[in-house]
């Protein structure tokens, strides 16, 4: 195992490290992600939300909007678990996880109505 490798584990202690566990994929599990979740899905998202945060509406962001994970599961990268949020809408669902995880669900399915339209 490479020094990277060793240190990450070190700080994410909840992390499989065991080449022969369950979640080893030859490396792939090493990101908190799944693979899917890359750059491109992340883009393909924004743009499906518009470039638009889905909670406060705003479009002028310093940053990129982040895409947040509906149910907080990293590893479910499916798009209807994906909604784009600026950043302090962001920061905003790390607390009270039901409220926010109900709320989203609503919201995706309103935009998966509109692009079925
Ligand atoms: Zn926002």
């Amino acid at each position: 195992m490479s020094e990277i490798k060793k240190e990450y584990y070190k700080n994410n202690p909840g992390v499989n490290a065991g080449e022969n566990g369950g979640n080893w994929q030859g490396g792939i599990s090493f990101e908190p992600y799944s693979p899917e979740f890359n750059s491109l899905l992340r883009r393909k998202i924004r743009k499906r939300d518009n470039y638009t945060c889905q909670l406060c509406e705003s479009k002028k962001t310093k940053r990129a909007l982040s895409i947040h994970h509906i149910d907080y599961d990293k590893q479910n990268s499916h798009p209807t678990n994906l909604i784009s949020l600026c950043i302090n809408c962001h920061m905003k669902t790390n607390g009270n996880r039901k409220k926010w995880t109900a709320l989203f669900k609503k919201k995706i399915k309103v935009i998966y109505k509109k692009i079925a339209a």
